[in-house]
Order: C-alpha cells, then structure tokens, then sequence
C-alpha cells in the first residue's frame, strides 16, 4: 500500500521545487505559476515561496553555481474553472477570455506568446470542511481512498456519516460510502466512471439530499461553461432546467449525456455525463428514479 506522504499538509515551497524541476528537465528558462485570485492566502504563500527559492539561489542567474538560470513568476489568475484547462489557462495568461481551443496545435508546439510550453497542473489532494481535518495534503498517487478519508481527514465532523464522496472537483465523479477501497489513481477512478481531476474530495452526508447535489453539478456545468462550443454552452443549461424540473432518467436525458460526451469541444463538456451517471450510480435508490 502506498504511504500516505510523510510530511502530510501541502508545502507550497516542495510544490514550487516541482515547477522548476520542470524547467530544468525541458530547459525552460522562464516560469508562471498561475493562482486563482480567489485563493488570497494560496497566492501569498506562493508568492512568499518563491521570494525564498531566489534567497536561497534555487531560482535566478546562474543557479547554484551553474550555467542555467530559471526565473519563476507568480500570476494573480482570473477566476473560472475551465481556465484549468491549458489551452483557456494560456489565453488567459494572454490577456484574452479563458476560453478552451481545439487541438492540435499543442501548447508544446505553440503555447504562450506562440512559444512552446509545458502546462504543469498541480494537484494537492483537498478534503472538504466536512472532514473532521480539513485542508490541502500531499499523497502519493496509489494510495486507497479509504485511507486519505480515515486517516488524513479523520472522517466527518461531529460523527457524522459520510453518504457519498466527490473526487476530483464537479466534474470529476462520486463514490458511494461503501465504495471508498479505490487507488487514488487515473485507472482506477475512472473504472468508476470518477476522474481525479484537480483531486479536491468533498464529503456529503444525510444533511444534503442527492437531488440537491444533482443540481448542483448541472448548476456548476451551466455556470462555468466559457461558451466556446454549443453543445456545452447551451446542453449545461438544458441539463440544469431538467434537473430543476425534477425530469426523471429517459431518452432525453441520454441524447443530452451522448450530444455532450461526443461534441464538446474539451474536456469540460465531455466530463458532465460521466460526472452525473457517477452520481446516480453512488447514490442509487436515494436518488429518485435514478436507481441501477
Ligand atoms: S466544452 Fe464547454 S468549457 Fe469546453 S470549450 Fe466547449 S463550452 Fe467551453
């Protein structure tokens, strides 16, 4: 079984060496490291990361020494989610609306300013203020949901009992209670129709009702969708009048999962079916009509 990380709590300056141990192995000389402007006291502590990576010679000229010099830029990012995705998040950095392009070009061909660039997102595990220990931790990728959820999170607060279990952010996927012995890892997630994602896990118990998560995920969807591509834009706000109308599972419902899994322009939208069969799967009976 795969150690939770020792030092537990995320640690922004090991977060920082991961970035420009990136710009070493692909010979970078310059690095971002976006923060949503949201996250006041993430931005500061990165920033207050960095102003010790250039004191201690980590970051500069001549690092250590040697021929190579990184320099590391903190940017105060403007908020959206899909402004995570990497081509939005360079269009972002441009000026420009956080907006997702096609591929290819890749950004490692063309990326910012039309220059390669490698977009590395980092992905802290997150437990919910529902965990009786909230808060951002280092683990290893590997290590069992069940554990992060016991051991790290202390489970509920107040004893409460955890109902189903959101990995991965909105559109990542749910795990029912009783589902939790599952790697966190890529493979295994989605054999569960769940995504790591930006790796968050939020905590539900009795006190919210599975047809108020339910539309919470299409609210999210319709909310955060930049609007690039129709199917997306206008099928998250088909999906969010469905769940408000209460329409139970049925052709349309299908037609909508299959018209946003296949013709959305990225990730975001092909996320959104996978996310809600996951919900349904995890909550089963509790959701109403919605059941296996
Ligand atoms: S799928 Fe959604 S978020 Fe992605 S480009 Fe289309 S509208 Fe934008």
């Amino acid at each position: 079984m795969a150690p939770v990380h020792p030092a537990g709590r995320f640690d922004a300056f090991r977060a920082l060496a991961d970035r420009r141990g990136a710009c070493f192995a692909c010979g970078a000389g310059q690095g971002l490291v976006l923060v949503r402007s949201e996250y006041p006291a993430a931005l500061a502590r990165m920033r207050e990361a960095v102003g010790q990576a250039y004191a201690c010679g980590h970051l500069g000229l001549s690092v250590h020494g040697t021929t190579t010099s990184v320099d590391i830029q903190v940017v105060d990012g403007a908020g959206s989610y899909v402004a995570g995705e990497e081509t939005a998040l360079i269009a972002s950095l441009e000026g420009g609306r956080g907006c997702a392009r096609p591929r290819p070009p890749y950004p490692t061909e063309h990326g910012l300013w039309d220059a390669p660039t490698v977009v590395n997102n980092a992905e802290p595990v997150s437990l919910s203020e529902r965990f009786a220990r909230p808060g951002c931790y280092e683990v290893e990728l590997g290590t069992s949901v069940q554990r992060i959820v016991t051991e790290l999170g202390g489970g509920l607060k107040d004893g409460a009992e955890l109902v189903a279990l959101q990995i991965g952010g909105p559109l990542g996927g749910f795990l029912a209670a009783d589902s939790l012995d599952v790697l966190l890892s890529e493979a295994e997630l989605s054999a569960w129709g769940a995504a790591l994602g930006h790796a968050g896990l939020v905590a539900f118990d009795e006190r919210v009702t599975p047809e108020e998560v339910l539309h919470h995920v299409w609210e999210f969807a319709a909310a955060e969708s930049c609007g690039a591509c129709s199917p997306c834009r206008v099928g998250s706000r088909r999906g969010l009048d469905m769940a408000s109308a209460g329409t139970p599972p049925g052709q349309e419902w299908e037609r909508l999962s299959r018209l946003l899994a296949e013709a959305s322009l990225c990730a975001f939208g092909r996320r959104i079916p996978p996310a809600v069969h996951s919900l349904a799967r995890a909550y089963g009976d509790r959701l109403a009509g919605w059941g296996p």
